[in-house]
């Protein structure tokens, strides 16, 4: 079969065709026809922007440093997972961007970079969520990034561009979606949205539990299952700079806390429910070439699939799907000391955190200072004169991409880590794809980004709620 034909054949959506067509056998009793209807729940976690070596290397730092392997690896090791290797290309580039990613899970269609469930054609393809919550399930997103970011947003929002945060805050309101959480106060408040609505407001009116702090949410009682809890104004912070920094520990949940409670409150519906949760900053980390900020968040987002395998591993009705949408900047461990690996676990801030407190006046001594106390590492000084470069616009990389300060400082700190990159943006590689329960034979070896829509609603049987529409009115 032609790579084009088998192309249209995916287009088809019909999953026995999918099953044919990627070579996968039906045999051994467990064909997708008789999971028809099965999945009751799907709980889909999104690792943004995390390249093989990010898995690695946060798997590397909970044996070493905890003494016990990730979820996501010792599920493997134990073979309690299926694992595939996933193409994520969008419409218009081999590299995806978050938006085009998740909307080929989302709606199960390739879009252009950064469009949201409207395909090049014109047409706006409903999303998951509205598919689900016509189905009578609960639905939620859950992300470290801001709420209106382009991964939940794949999953329920129809806009031409992932930019229109209040669009996408106000979509969600529209179509119901149960649980939101995450940051982007910018998109509620109405001191900064441009049209001076107050989205808290009308979402207390929809009968949604507000909650601005983690003691809110946490306390609040959510009369009818609603719950906006936003805890930043734009993302929420970096796990490592959380974890030292108390007034965040006491004010903003982690991933894990607010997976947990998503968890709890979806599923109390009879009918079940669908949730995305998000680790949104392993991607930011990865752009900035910042070690620490990407393992503590890698982590971070493996406890979260702790809560997720916990509600999920003794029932046979709940798929959970756990991935990443693209590569990012491609982190390595180089050969060296293994004691220079482990010196990323006792970093006490990101390098975002250090960037943040200098500038092209910095001093040299200011420069080490922040350096050593972020990292408990002892900076050479050549090293503070080449950040300074940096900093003032003067330095020279081979890879033009990699002259300014967060990939100069991430060089600087691989002479003491020996964590490397290879740039500074989503790169091409196919991903990692782990899945588990009803659905998930169909998920293995090798798989296009968009059979995962359509393993969902088969699986889920809410295939009779997927429409097209030419305006965004679903
Ligand atoms: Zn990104």
């Amino acid at each position: 079969m032609s790579h084009q034909s088998r192309r249209d054949f995916l287009k088809t959506g019909a999953l026995s065709t999918i099953l044919l067509g990627s070579g996968i056998a039906l045999a051994g009793g467990c064909s997708a026809v008789q999971s028809r209807g099965k999945t009751k729940n799907v709980i889909f976690l999104v690792s943004d922007g995390m390249s093989a070596g990010t898995l690695t290397m946060a798997d590397l730092m909970m044996r070493r440093r905890d003494g016990y392997p990730s979820n996501w690896v010792k599920m493997l090791q134990e073979g309690t997972i299926r694992r595939g290797l996933m193409d994520m290309a969008s419409a218009n580039r081999i590299v995806t961007d978050s938006a085009a990613a998740a909307v080929s899970w989302g709606c199960g269609h390739r879009v252009n970079n950064g469009s949201l469930n409207i395909t090049p054609d014109g047409i706006h393809r409903k999303p998951l969520l509205p598919i689900f919550r016509d189905a009578g399930r609960s639905t939620g997103l859950v992300t470290t990034a801001e709420i209106t970011h382009a991964t939940p947003a794949g999953f329920a929002a129809n806009v031409e561009s992932r930019a229109m945060g209040e669009e996408i805050a106000e979509q969600y309101l529209q179509r119901e979606v149960d649980f939101l959480l995450g940051g982007g106060n910018r998109h509620y408040h109405s001191d900064q949205r441009e049209d001076g609505i107050d989205l808290y407001e009308k979402h207390r009116q929809a009968g949604y539990l507000v909650a601005r702090t983690k003691s809110e949410l946490m306390n609040g009682n959510p009369a009818e299952g609603k719950v906006l809890g936003v805890f930043s104004d734009s993302h929420v912070p970096y796990t490592l700079d959380h974890l030292n920094t108390p007034e965040d520990l006491q004010n903003v949940p982690t991933l894990a806390e607010m997976t947990d409670l998503a968890i709890q409150n979806l599923s109390k519906n009879p009918n079940g429910f669908i949730l995305q949760v998000e680790g949104g900053r392993v991607d930011h980390a990865a752009h900035s070439n910042d070690a620490g900020g990407l393992i503590f968040d890698q982590i971070a987002f493996d406890d979260a699939i702790g809560i997720a395998m916990e509600f999920a591993a003794n029932r046979d009705d709940t798929l959970v799907i756990i991935t990443t949408d693209h590569g990012n900047a491609n982190p390595g461990f180089n050969s060296a000391p293994d004691e220079d690996f482990d010196s990323i676990g006792n970093f006490r801030h990101t390098a975002n955190w250090i960037r943040s407190g200098l500038n092209r006046d910095s001093s040299i001594s200011d420069i080490r200072e922040r350096f050593e106390y972020a990292t408990r590492l002892e900076m050479e000084r050549e090293h503070a004169e080449i950040y300074r470069e940096a900093a003032r616009g003067d330095y020279r990389a081979a890879y033009s991409r990699m002259n300014g300060t967060s990939a100069v400082l991430g060089q600087i700190l691989a002479n003491y880590t020996h964590v490397n990159w290879v740039g500074g943006s989503h790169t091409a590689d196919y991903v990692e794809l782990a899945t588990f329960g009803p659905g998930s034979e169909a998920l293995e070896g090798f798989v296009i980004n968009t059979q995962l829509f359509d393993v969902i609603t088969e699986s889920a049987g809410v295939k009779e709620f997927i429409e097209e529409k030419t305006e965004a009115d679903v």
